[in-house]
Order: C-alpha cells, then structure tokens, then sequence
C-alpha cells in the first residue's frame, strides 16, 4: 500500500465539480482581483470564525507580517513567539525589523510554555505570537493575561488551526488579530498560495486591507505605502467551495486521530490533548525512539511521514545571530530527535490508517 502524507487529489476529485464550476466563473467574470468571489469568501471566513472583519492577502507569511506592521511594530521592538514553530512566524517579526524573543515549548503540548513568556518580556516587548501548532490551540488565557499584564498585542499564528476552539472559541478570534495560511496542504488548503488576517477590530481591519493593497483603499488614492499581497479571485472561489467541506474533514482527522490513539497508546508517546480544547490535527505528531530508522521503515513499507521541525527556529543557521544554545530551550531540543507526523488528511480511509498502525508497530519490534 502507498499512503502519501497528504492527498490533495482525491479531495479535488471528490468535489471536483463545484470547483471546476466556480473556477471556470471567475475566468468567464474575470474576477481576477478583488470583486465579489473575494468578498464572498472573506464573509464567510470571517462568520465561520466568528469575528467582524477577515482581509484576504497573498499567503499566511504575508498575513503575519501585515498584522504586525498594522499594530506598528518597528525596529527597536521585540516580539516572542515559539521555539517550535515553521520559520514563517519569526520571520514576519524579523522582515518588521523588530527582534525575534523565543520561548521553549511545553512538552506535553509542543505549544508556547506559558509559564515562560513573563521572563522573555522587557520594556521592548510589543507584542506576542502564540502558534497552535499541529491544529491544537496554546493556553490562550494565560497568554492574553500576561498580554494584559504587560500590555502586549497577541497576534495569533492560526496557520495549522482552522476551526480549532479554545474553550469553546474558535482560534484566530482570541487575540486581537488572528492570521492563516491557505497553503495547499494546509486543512483549509487554496491550489497556490493564499492567506488571510481576521480581527474584531475595525481600524486594524481597514488598516489591514489597506497595507495589502499598496496602502490604498481607492484606486491610486495612496495614504501610505504598504505591500501588494492579495487573496485573488481564483483561490477566494476555491477556498469559498472548501469552506463548506471544512468542518467534515476536520471531523475525518479527529476519527483518524482516535484510531491512532487506540492503536497507538501502548506503544509510542501519542499526542496530549487539553480538555478544553478542540484540536482539528493538522498534523498528527507522536513520539518515538530511535526515530529515524522507524522512518526509514515506514519509508520502505510505502508511508510518508514528516518531521515538524527537524531543526526549532533558535538553532538553525538563520537565527545564529542570536547565539542560542540547547539549554535555552531544552524541551524542544530534547523533543527534536523523537517527533514524527504521520499521515493524516480528510480523504484518509480506516485501511490506510490501520495499516500505518500496523507498519509502525511492526517497525518498533524490527528496530526497537
Ligand atoms: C504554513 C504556516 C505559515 C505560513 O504560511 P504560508 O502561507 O506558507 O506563508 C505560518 N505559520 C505556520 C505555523 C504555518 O504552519
């Protein structure tokens, strides 16, 4: 059997015909920028996630960086974020000009360790950036008390968490601006790059649209100078399809998630889920000794899996400059050598997912 760590074709065919349909309307519309495919699907979002105001933009990077540009943070600032995280979050901060400030991860959760943000925040501190890593939310009451302690923005990275909740509030809807990714592979995926920034907040709403669009809201009429980074026609129409679709296929990860878990619980460290929380299992990460060899296994048995991250942000060769060392973040150094995701998608059949558990055990009594 072959099992791809993600399949995105199946999912095209199996609504294929609404979206061959909506894609063919806005060529015949040539509603290629802008215009009512886009607003239909920002709407929808923004109900979805149950705020006021969602900004289509380019992709989820762009989205971090025009959320931080909007709450004016400049050089001489300092934000913090997660040690493990993709490199896309600190590098919104860095593209600012303000200084990346990481913090270790918690190693039930992989999250943001809350009970070390308060160490990391200076006069400089602007803000912060918690990750809901893998589709599970970071202890967002912590976090917004310490932001309201130290007077921070909380700018959620929302990238791997569509529709998550966080005591029974949808992710990205918590802090005053919540940021996605519609990268292809994501749970709510577009066919290219795509992203969008969600807020309660008029102002930072209006301000967002603007930087977006090179700092205009009319035509040539420019307030400012910002960025051209938006969400076009043809992804909005896609993503307007899938919208629909969103919450069935979350539910399919979750019965995935279980199967993994009851097959799984005696034999490898299976992911920790809050009570309070619902986790839509972006990703489906365990813990396992001697990881690399049960990868080549899988590899050979025909299952892709992935490592997310192989390297946390303060170690790799892009944040040397900070002069990190393993002991400023030992949980996510010590954790970096055991994480494996394996496969786990909407179109993903109970076959598929029993014969990753069968491999995976099979592979832990072959190298131990
Ligand atoms: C995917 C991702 C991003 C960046 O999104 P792009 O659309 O690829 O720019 C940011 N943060 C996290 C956690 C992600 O997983």
């Amino acid at each position: 059997m072959k099992i791809p760590f993600v399949d995105l074709r199946t999912q095209y065919i199996s609504i294929k015909e609404e979206i061959d349909q909506a894609i063919s309307k806005v060529i015949q519309k040539s509603a290629f920028i802008g215009g009512g495919f886009l607003q239909s699907f920002e709407q929808r979002f923004a109900t979805y996630i149950g705020v006021k105001y969602c900004i289509g933009v380019g992709n989820g990077t762009d989205a971090l960086f025009i959320a931080l540009k909007v709450l004016d943070i400049d050089k001489g600032d300092e934000v913090i974020t997660v040690a493990n995280t993709f490199i896309a979050t600190s590098e919104a901060i860095t593209a600012t000009g303000a200084k990346v400030v990481f913090v270790d991860i918690n190693p039930e959760t992989y999250n943001i360790d809350v009970t070390k943000i308060e160490e990391k925040i200076t006069q400089k501190t602007k803000a912060v950036i918690p990750v809901h890593l893998y589709g599970q939310p970071a202890e967002m009451d912590s976090i917004m008390e310490v932001a309201r302690k130290y007077n921070l923005y909380v700018i959620e990275d929302a990238a791997q968490a569509h529709l998550a909740k966080y005591k029974g509030k949808t992710v990205g809807a918590i802090g005053n601006i919540g940021c996605f990714s519609f990268y292809p592979g994501k749970n709510l995926g577009a066919y290219g790059d795509a992203g969008a920034i969600v807020t309660n907040n008029n102002e930072l709403a209006t301000k967002a649209r603007m930087y977006a669009n090179n700092g205009r809201l009319e035509k040539y009429n420019h307030e400012f100078e910002g960025v051209n980074s938006r969400l076009d026609g043809l992804q909005a129409a896609i993503l307007d399809i899938k919208l629909k679709y969103l919450d069935e296929w979350n539910n399919r990860r979750r019965t995935i998630a279980n199967i993994y878990y009851e097959g799984l619980k005696n034999i490898v460290t299976t992911p920790t889920v809050l009570p309070y929380v619902k986790h839509v299992y972006h990703l489906y990460v365990i813990r396992v000794k001697n990881r690399d060899k049960i990868r080549e296994f899988l590899a050979e048995k025909g299952i892709s899996t992935g490592i997310h991250y192989p390297i946390p942000l303060p170690f790799l060769k892009a944040y040397k400059y900070l002069g990190h060392k393993p002991e400023d973040f030992p949980i996510a150094y010590s954790l970096k050598n055991e994480i494996l995701s394996l496969p786990i998608h909407g179109n993903m059949t109970d076959d598929q997912v029993e014969y990753v558990i069968t491999q995976l055990k099979n592979g832990i009594n072959a190298v131990g």
